[in-house]
């Protein structure tokens, strides 16, 4: 075996390590595909449910303040504890979801795209490029105080400023049971999430979309679309122009009918809930869970990378029976090279910018040859040649096809 002249890197990475098979995967990962090539340069945090029971979750603060100071963090998917969860691992707490902390942290905005394999088609025909979801991912429903209204009286909305003063308004004055929400957003939030949106749209040269339903909403989803109108008109436009690529605002319903006819290669921004249901209609459209990327983007410009899925955990019990899994890792080696990327971006390392383009190259060059997980197989069109292969199997094969691309130089 050829010995490899190691791609240096100056600032290191953020790497939160996480849970059950996609943790054992990471560890693969490392080995197979990424210290055999890179000088690797991290500062490693173990997000594993244990070490945040240990440190009574500390560790994931720490990791978070790590990504705001070293701008770019690639991370494992972690356990989310519930109360069977809390059983399993003798928690003292249920701690709060890693991924919240963190989006807390950098008060990012989750944008979410398919990896496309040409044997594994859409099921929307149409579709020939992916398309990105920008979840704005604070407030609305998800910090919503809600309560069942038991019978007849009256409901109202009221604010009181610092002062005392008071604005009231009748929400419904109920004759019978019902149930009552109130929610609210921030206009600091929003233009956050509108100015990670513009420079992500710049950032991969693609035209962004946004949607809400403000002919109905007349306050609450009409201040998103003036907040983005304004800061398009005033910080974007001229490099939107420059770039030949486009702002669209469009309502909801609109905006549903316009995505399935279209060919994709755009970003569509959704409100927190829309986000939230359209990145899973999109992803299952486009094929597969552990085919979607993920990357947190704050405003000023920290990124932090990962898989859409989760830890795989009916994977992982199986494993720790001496089965054999065949758990696909394309999204979480994606995890790794956007953020080796974007490293050599930030750091002027084209050696690390192009060994990251050709570990992807790599990955889908795999898959093309009809060397996949699966997961994958059942999705593959009829009549394509498929070998089915446990994980180590396939990131080996990932690896020699990599090797061959590193010689080429
Ligand atoms: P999941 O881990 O995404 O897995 C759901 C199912 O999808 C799997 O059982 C598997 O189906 C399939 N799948 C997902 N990723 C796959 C991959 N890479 N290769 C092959 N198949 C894959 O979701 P979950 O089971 O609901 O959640 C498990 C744990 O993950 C939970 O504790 C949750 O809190 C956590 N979670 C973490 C994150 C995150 O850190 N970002 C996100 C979501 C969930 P089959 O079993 O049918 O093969
Ligand atoms: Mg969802």
């Amino acid at each position: 075996m050829k010995a490899f002249t190691k791609i240096p890197m100056t600032t290191p990475l953020v790497e939160m390590d996480g849970d059950e098979m996609t943790r054992i995967l990471w560890a693969m990962i490392k080995e197979e595909l990424i210290l055999p090539f890179v000088d690797l340069k991290t500062e490693y945090y173990d997000l594993g449910l244990p070490e945040r029971e240990r440190t009574k979750d500390a560790v994931t603060h720490a990791a978070a303040e790590a990504n705001r100071r070293l701008g770019v963090a690639v991370k494992c998917a972690t356990i989310t504890p519930n109360k069977q969860r809390v059983e399993e691992y003798n928690l003292t707490e249920m701690w709060k979801s890693p991924n919240g902390t963190i989006r807390a942290a950098l008060d990012g905005t989750v944008f979410r795209a398919p990896i496309l394999i040409d044997s594994v088609k859409p099921q929307v025909r149409g579709w020939k490029k992916p398309i990105t979801v920008a979840r704005h991912a604070y407030g609305d429903v998800y910090k919503a105080t809600e309560f069942r209204i038991p019978g007849e009286g009256k409901a109202e909305l009221l604010f009181t400023d610092r002062d005392g003063n008071e604005r009231r308004e009748t929400i419904y004055d109920f004759e019978c049971p019902g149930v009552l929400q109130g929610q609210y957003n921030k206009d600091t939030s929003i233009r956050a999430f509108a100015h990670a949106c513009f420079r992500y749209a710049i950032d991969t040269k693609q035209d962004l979309w946004f949607s809400t339903k403000d002919t109905i909403s007349k306050q609450y989803d009409q201040t998103f679309k003036l907040i983005f109108e304004e800061i398009y008109e005033s910080n974007y436009k001229a490099t939107f122009e420059k770039l030949g690529i486009t702002y669209f605002y469009t309502l909801i319903d609109d905006a549903v009918a316009r995505v399935i006819r279209s060919e994709g290669g755009f970003i569509w921004a959704c409100k927190n809930y829309d986000g939230d249901v359209m990145s899973d209609m999109i992803s299952t459209a486009f094929g597969s869970l552990a085919m979607m990327t993920s990357v947190l983007v704050s405003p000023d410009g920290k990124f932090e990378y990962e898989a859409a899925h989760g830890t795989v955990t009916r994977h992982y019990y199986r494993y720790l029976k001496g089965e054999e899994t065949s758990t696909n890792p394309m999204a979480t080696i994606f995890a790794w090279s956007g953020a080796l990327r974007k490293r050599g971006e930030l750091d002027a390392l084209p050696a690390l910018v192009e060994y990251a383009d050709k570990l992807e190259a790599a990955c889908l060059q795999t898959l093309r040859d009809g060397i996949m997980t699966k997961d994958l197989t059942g999705l593959v069109d009829e009549g394509t040649p498929v070998t089915a292969v446990n994980s180590a199997d396939f990131l080996k094969a990932i690896r020699s096809r990599l090797e061959n691309l590193l010689i080429c130089e």
